[in-house]
C-alpha cells in the first residue's frame, strides 16, 4: 500500500507527495517534493524561506533525508542562502560519501550543485527579530551589538511552544520502499550554529523498510538525548505495535521531563502502511495528515495525546 503522512505544516505539500506516489514514482522523491512547497512558503515561520532568524538575525536551514532499502542518508545544518535544503541534503547522499555536512561546507555543495538560491530572510522575518532586540535587550547591551556574550540571550528568548516547527514527511510507495524527509529554521532565536534534531539521523527521522519510519517535530534537544525515531523504528523490530512502539520512545522522553521547555510530536509508519501520531506535551490539537498513494484526498487526523 502507498501512502505518505505528514506533520500538520505539511498539508500544502501532501497533494504533491501524493501525486509522485499514484504515478509510481518512489517514497524519495514522494518526501522530497512533498517538502519543497513548505519550504517556498514565506508564510511557514518554521521551515525554509522566512523561518525565523537566530539570535543574530540570520536563517539557518536543516534537513534530513533517509530511504530505508538501504538506510542510506544526507542531512545538512546550519545552512543560508539555498531555498531547498531538503534537496542539498539528498545531494549529501547521493554525491558525496558523507552523511552530514553544516555550514561554509554544505553551502559549497549546493553552489557545486546549482541549487536554487534563496534570501531566507524575509521582511516579516527581520521585523520580529528587532522587535524582539528591541524589546528584549535594554538600552546598553542593545548599543554594544553584538554583545560579547550570547548564551544568556538564548535562554532569554527561548519561546519554543510560539516558535517551534518543523515539517516531516514519512512516505511508503508501492514497492514496498520506505523513505523519510525532515527541513526546518528550528527554533526562532536559536544560538547562531545550534543543530536541532532535524539533520541528526535517528533523532529528527528514522527509516527502515524492515520495520518502519519515525520523525519528530518539538524540542529536538530532547529527542536527540534519547534518539528517540531511531527508538521507535527499533521497537517495531522488537515486536511493539505501531502505538505501543510510540508510547515506549515518549517513555524514554518522559525521563528528560525535567529539561522540557516544550512538546515532542512523534510520526511513524510501519512497514505495512499502518499510520499512527503521538504528542507528549502542552499541544493546543495536535493532528497529522494522511493521504493515501491511490487515491483520495488527504485527510488530518488527531494523533494520540499524553501530557
Ligand atoms: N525539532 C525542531 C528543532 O529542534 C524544531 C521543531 O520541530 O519545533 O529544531
Amino acid at each position: 500500500m502507498a501512502i505518505v503522512i505528514c506533520n500538520e505544516v505539511g498539508g500544502i505539500g501532501i497533494g504533491h507527495a501524493a501525486r509522485v506516489l499514484r504515478a509510481g514514482g518512489d517514497a524519495l522523491d514522494a518526501v522530497e517534493r512533498g517538502i519543497w512547497p513548505v519550504e517556498s512558503d514565506p508564510r511557514i515561520h518554521s521551515v525554509g524561506r522566512g523561518g525565523w532568524p537566530n539570535l543574530l538575525g540570520q536563517v539557518e536551514l536543516d534537513a534530513c533525508i533517509m530511504e530505508g532499502a538501504h538506510l542510506r542518508s544526507g542531512a545538512v545544518g546550519a545552512v543560508r542562502g539555498y531555498l531547498h535544503p531538503i534537496t542539498l541534503a539528498r545531494r549529501v547522499m547521493e554525491r558525496t560519501p558523507h552523511v552530514l555536512l553544516v555550514g561554509e561546507g554544505a553551502e559549497r555543495l549546493a553552489a557545486e550543485c546549482g541549487l536554487e538560491r534563496a534570501e531566507n530572510l524575509t521582511r516579516e522575518g527581520a521585523a520580529f527579530w528587532e522587535h524582539w532586540r528591541a524589546s528584549a535587550i535594554p538600552g546598553d547591551e542593545a548599543r554594544a551589538w553584538p554583545p560579547d556574550a550570547l548564551a544568556p540571550l538564548a535562554w532569554r528568548a527561548a519561546d519554543p511552544v510560539h516558535t517551534h516547527g518543523t515539517t516531516v514527511f514519512l512516505a511508503r510507495d508501492g514497492r514496498g520502499h520506505m523513505a523519510a524527509g525532515v527541513s526546518t529554521s528550528g527554533w526562532a532565536l536559536k544560538y547562531p550554529g545550534r543543530l536541532g534534531d532535524s539533520p541528526i539521523v535517528g533523532a529528527g527521522c528514522y527509516v527502515d523498510d524492515r520495520y518502519g519510519a519515525a520523525a519528530c517535530i518539538g524540542q529536538g534537544e530532547l529527542t536527540i538525548r534519547a534518539g528517540t525515531a531511531r527508538s521507535v523504528v527499533l521497537y517495531l523490530k522488537l515486536g511493539l505495535s505501531l502505538s505501543d512502539a510510540c508510547r515506549e520512545a515518549v517513555r524514554d522522553l518522559e525521563h528528560l521531563a525535567a529539561d522540557r521547555l516544550s512538546f515532542v510530536m512523534i510520526h511513524a509508519l510501519d512497514a505495512s502502511g499502518e499510520h499512527h501520531a503521538l504528542c507528549w506535551g502542552d499541544h493546543e490539537s495536535p493532528r497529522y495528515w494522511v493521504c493515501s498513494g491511490e487515491q483520495g484526498p488527504a485527510s488530518l487526523v488527531n494523533a494520540g495525546h499524553v501530557r
